[in-house]
């Protein structure tokens, strides 16, 4: 197979991730592995970029076809985008960028979308259907927002749960569902549990967003935190016989959801779990 990250030329087809930091990040790893695997002429480059605005009108003078936006861009780019996707704006932050306009001098259209509820849902349906579901949410940041948005949009039943009241209570106000404080959720009746908080992530691994003892009544746990991949809370959540799903994920299918955004090709899926999963072996 041709190396066509290797042989970039005139033809080559720009995308990038942008976010301040980037350096950390596996999306570049993932997308030029699958452009090659797919043997398409275009690279993924990691930008830093401090200015949102300032990058977008970059990415569209420069003539990226394709951009991830990242931490913490998510929201100030909004302004930026012509054509918004509605579920993308019912979260209010915007993972994914596309820009469409042939020729470096054509007037460019910047589409928005957010791929992490589509990530988190696609990661969850591989082990049960979502359409009438209850879901407990833990959380109330950028993800467990996006993750609510995402579950309702398939037709789930969302409870949302937080460290801090008034920060889970607007949440659950804005997706119209109920809020449980942390200290009753065993009074919560649910099929899925999700941790969209950052509890057991390293260095403080130990840590688990929920006592062992209540996991026996969830049929699927999932964790967003990767690292690591296997959190104390999958770990006890494996043990009192639950289906687990780990936070690579769903990197993995919002990665892929951006993928076919962009290319209109069915996402190379093998080749970037292969890449993922590599980096946590
Ligand atoms: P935010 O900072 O927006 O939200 C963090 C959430 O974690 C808040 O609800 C916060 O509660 C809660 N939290 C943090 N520390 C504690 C603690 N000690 N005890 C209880 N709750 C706590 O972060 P994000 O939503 O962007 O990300 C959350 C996690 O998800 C991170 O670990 C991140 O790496 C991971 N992630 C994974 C993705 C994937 O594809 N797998 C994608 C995006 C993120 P409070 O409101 O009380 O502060």
């Amino acid at each position: 197979m041709q190396d066509t990250l290797f042989t970039v030329n005139g033809e080559t087809e720009t995308f990038g991730i942008i976010g301040n930091p980037v350096h950390h990040s596996l999306s570049p790893e993932m997308h030029n592995a699958s452009f090659r695997a797919l043997g398409m002429n275009c690279i993924y480059v990691p930008l830093p970029v401090t200015d949102a605005h300032k990058g977008v009108e970059g990415l569209k003078a420069l003539g990226f076809k394709g951009v991830s936006v990242t931490i913490p861009h998510k929201q100030d780019v909004i302004p930026d985008i012509d054509n918004i996707d509605p579920v993308a704006e019912k979260i209010g932050a915007v993972n994914t960028l596309l820009i469409k306009g042939r020729g470096i001098k054509a007037e460019k259209t910047v589409y928005g979308y957010n791929t992490d509820w589509l990530g988190a849902n696609r990661a969850l349906e591989e082990k049960i259907s979502l359409k009438g579901s209850r879901v407990l949410i833990l959380g109330a940041g950028g993800s467990a927002r996006a993750i609510g948005f995402g579950l309702l949009e398939a037709g789930a039943e969302v409870v949302i749960s937080n460290r801090t009241i008034n920060k889970g209570e607007s949440l659950a106000s804005r997706l119209c569902c109920r809020f449980c404080p942390l200290d009753e959720l065993d009074q919560v009746k649910a099929d899925i549990l999700v941790n969209a908080t950052s509890v057991g992530m390293v260095p403080e691994v130990d840590n688990t967003p929920v006592p062992g003892e209540l996991l026996t009544k969830f049929s699927v746990v999932m964790d967003i935190v990767y690292a690591p991949l296997q959190t104390r809370l999958l770990r006890e959540a494996e043990a009192a016989g639950c289906q687990i799903v780990d936070g690579l994920a769903m990197l993995l299918y919002q990665g892929a959801a951006q993928f076919e955004l962009w290319t209109r090709k069915e996402a190379p899926l093998n080749v970037m779990q292969e890449v993922l999963y590599r980096r946590f072996k």
